[in-house]
């Protein structure tokens, strides 16, 4: 039997915005029945479009405001929002650091941890242009290579440069090398017919270096004058210090490939954190603020509170940032990663900085942990800074096996992070710090949280 839902599709009818959702749409209930509305910031009276009824939640947008919030700030490019580059812009930066740690606020009272206390986040002077990354889809539009992004949730090719969030030398860098690509007419790649050569182009920018990468991802190993193309972008942009080509010769969502050759210069750049040197390939995982990480590291290396004499754990620990770190003040540090190319770059990175109290391994955290637990290893701290889907069961139990005094939990995703501080505090360790968001994604509704955890 169908139970019959308060809305139906195309109904127009007034809401009130109540709530963000984690991915900073406005919600509404209309008889606890939730719509999702983009754009929408809580406490606005609005008229609604109903576009999409599914069995627990549906999606409408805004035909009308009645009464705005008064933390809007209104936005000239909708298309960051359309694309999903900037989903939290007409709220303001105040309104979003407090939106964040509302967040957590929320998952720790939910999960009954009302004990464990939030700071304010640690937010940025200027949160614009912040990001080191881009890796923009090339595509034909009005018969020409141009360089853009999905509108969200879909394959519309929306082109646009970003000069809202990515700094404005990575624009700048784009467009040159997209010019070049251009003149040699250099087939973009088509999704439908899986044809075409240069499927993305992905630059890295050092913003202490000033060192920049370009990878041209591509279907095809072959592309044509390739050796003009390399020379025009050396030419173009004199901050490119490597010209890397990624193959990615499958039918897949997934932007890069296996397989690189260098094509010009060096196969990683370098940049520094807290005056620490990194060398960076194509593959490898760098955080994509680097001020903010920078602030994210220091606190990092205060809750581990090292003297020099600890033996130390940095699980996921990529290209060995916070690994060398800590290695600065502590005794040993054991890093563990599971993509080989970051293991060797942490391995120079070691040597660049002249630190040799650091052991990285390549393997995946879950397993490594419980060889080093059963080969009895006693760490004083464990570092932990897993992907979205937080810490393995396995991780978790090897970890309390080792017995730390403290474990560091750097978090991408607050909803696994409270996840995992239950199963710690289960285990016998207690959350002694507020847990500190910072503000790594400024306009987008990502939070990344530190929490330290202390053994009872
Ligand atoms: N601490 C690093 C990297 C954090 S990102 C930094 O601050 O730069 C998370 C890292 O975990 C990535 O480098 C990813 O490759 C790695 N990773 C993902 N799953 C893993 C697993 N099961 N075991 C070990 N590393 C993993």
């Amino acid at each position: 039997m169908k139970t019959k839902l308060p809305v139906t599709k195309n109904e127009r009818l007034d809401a009130t915005i109540i709530d963000l959702t984690y991915q900073g749409m406005g919600v509404a209930k209309i008889e606890d029945y939730p719509l999702f509305i983009s754009g929408a910031l809580p406490g606005e009276e609005v008229k609604i479009h109903v576009m999409k009824v599914g069995k627990k939640f549906g999606y409408a947008k805004v035909i009308k405001w009645y009464k705005k919030s008064p933390e809007r700030v209104e936005v000239t490019g909708q298309e960051y929002t359309q694309t999903g580059i900037a989903p939290l812009q007409h709220l303001s930066y105040a309104g979003q650091l407090a939106f964040k740690k509302k967040q957590v606020v929320n998952l720790l009272q939910k999960s009954h941890m009302e004990h464990i206390e939030v700071a304010d986040v640690l937010g940025m002077d200027k949160p614009y242009n912040y990001r080191n990354k881009a890796q923009v889809p090339a595509r034909e539009y009005e018969g020409e290579l141009t360089t853009g992004f999905f509108r969200r949730n879909s394959h519309t090719f929306i082109p646009l440069e970003d000069s809202l969030i990515q700094a404005e030398k990575i624009n700048e860098i784009i467009q040159k090398v997209t010019a070049v690509l251009r003149k040699y007419h250099v087939a973009p790649y088509d999704e439908q017919a899986h044809t075409g050569v240069i499927r993305n182009i992905m630059v890295r920018w050092g913003f202490y270096s000033k060192e920049a990468m370009v990878v041209l991802v591509t279907r095809t190993k072959r592309i044509p004058q390739k050796a003009e193309i390399v020379a025009e972008i050396k030419e173009a942009c004199p901050e490119v210090v490597s010209i890397v080509q990624n193959i990615n010769a499958a039918q897949t969502n997934v932007i890069m490939g296996e397989r690189n050759i260098i094509l010009a210069g060096k196969e990683a750049i370098k940049d520094t954190l807290n005056g620490l040197t990194f060398e960076i390939s194509a593959n490898s995982f760098y955080q994509v603020n680097p001020l903010q990480t920078e602030k994210l590291y220091q606190k990092v290396v205060e809750y581990a509170g090292l003297t020099g004499k600890e033996t130390v754990i940095d699980a996921y620990c990529g290209i060995g940032t916070i690994s060398l770190n800590l290695a600065q003040a502590a005794k040993k540090v054991y890093g563990v990663e599971v993509v080989p190319e970051a293991i060797e770059d942490a391995k120079k990175n070691a040597k660049l900085n002249k630190l040799d109290n650091v052991v990285f391994e390549v393997g995946k955290a879950e397993t490594k942990m419980a060889e080093w637990q059963s080969q009895g290893m006693k760490p004083d701290v464990i570092v932990v800074d897993p992907p979205r889907k937080g810490l393995d069961e396995q991780f978790i139990n090897s970890a309390v096996e080792t017995a730390p005094n403290k474990i560091v939990y750097v978090s991408c995703n607050p909803a696994t992070l409270v996840r995992d501080i239950q199963r710690f505090e289960e285990l016998g360790y207690q959350v002694t710090q507020p847990i500190l968001p910072v503000d790594q994604f400024p306009q987008t509704p990502h939070v990344e949280c530190v929490a330290l955890l202390t053994k009872k």
